[in-house]
């Protein structure tokens, strides 16, 4: 009977870089009637665990870097669309923000061309997160006049002046994707004009317990990072908000856990 059919949808969806708390309430709902979730390498296990139902069906569609050919964007691209054809609720679940260096732009096109109905729910950025759990106030007043997210990967291609422009600018920046290319990112901005006293941190599985903030400048980084290996994911901040760190850092897990653990205890027992 037509009344009751269930009409397929597509939902687009960040689910925040990491902490499984970070996510929004409309994902939480969304996932509690989702037939179908398709999810990303970088998203936390521990949404899916705490917010599917035990029927639904869940597609692991995680590529491991740039060169990863084992899972093909038109191959996800199949999975959502053929789902939704067969009027499923459908879920597509990316890490952090679904705007941000995803490929969210090709899934888009192919959902539109058959028409289906769908909706684009915001997660929390990796950026947003790692300033918040590291007290790095990405555009803090007198520190920095706004905040540029950039990636450094195979792909990237910066001429001379936009290497200047990223030397010279009053922003913070922030490289998604650069762990790997510390040195290297260092010593370009460095030759286009960057101080030398301008601040850096990686922070490594940002929001996560396994969360680690390393913090040099630009003339320290070949001392403190060569041969370094960055856990994946990483994220690297420049612009002096950075130094604000030391002041500000509030997250540590073992003792946060036990404050969230109290609070939780007390709730209960009030
Ligand atoms: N859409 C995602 C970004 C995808 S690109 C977002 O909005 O966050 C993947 C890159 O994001 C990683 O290489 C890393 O640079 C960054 N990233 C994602 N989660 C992270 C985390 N928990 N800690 C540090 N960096 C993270």
């Amino acid at each position: 009977m037509d009344h009751i059919r269930q009409h397929g949808k597509v939902i687009i969806a960040g689910a925040g870089p990491g902490d499984p708390d970070l996510i929004t309430l409309k994902l939480q709902q969304r996932l509690q009637i989702a037939d179908v979730v398709l999810v990303d390498r970088l998203v936390n296990p521990e949404v899916i665990h705490r917010n599917v139902r035990p029927e639904t069906l869940i597609i692991q569609c995680g590529k491991q870097g740039f060169n990863d050919n084992s899972i093909s964007q038109e191959w996800i691209n199949h999975e959502i669309i053929s789902h939704a054809l067969a009027d499923k609720i459908v879920v597509r679940l990316k890490g952090g923000d679904v705007a941000i260096f995803s490929n969210v732009l090709d899934e888009l096109y192919a959902i539109k061309k058959y028409n289906i109905p769908f909706e684009i729910i915001p997660g929390i950025t990796a950026a947003s997160g790692a300033s918040a759990y590291t007290g790095i106030p990405l555009t803090a007043r007198g520190y920095a006049q706004g905040v540029q997210f950039i990636t450094l990967n195979p792909n990237s291609d910066f001429t001379p002046e936009q290497w200047e422009a990223f030397a010279k600018t009053t922003d913070t920046l922030v490289f998604y994707m650069s762990g790997k290319n510390i040195l290297y990112l260092s010593a370009q901005l460095r030759k286009h004009g960057s101080k030398s006293d301008n601040p850096v941190a990686i922070v490594e599985q940002a929001t996560t317990m396994y969360q680690q903030v390393h913090i040099s400048t630009l003339a320290q980084v070949e001392a403190d990072f060569a041969g370094k290996k960055f856990s994946s994911p990483s994220l690297v901040i420049i612009g002096y908000v950075v130094n604000h760190h030391k002041e500000f850092s509030w997250f540590d897990h073992v003792s946060t856990g036990s404050v969230f653990h109290a609070l939780t205890k007390q709730a209960i027992t009030n």
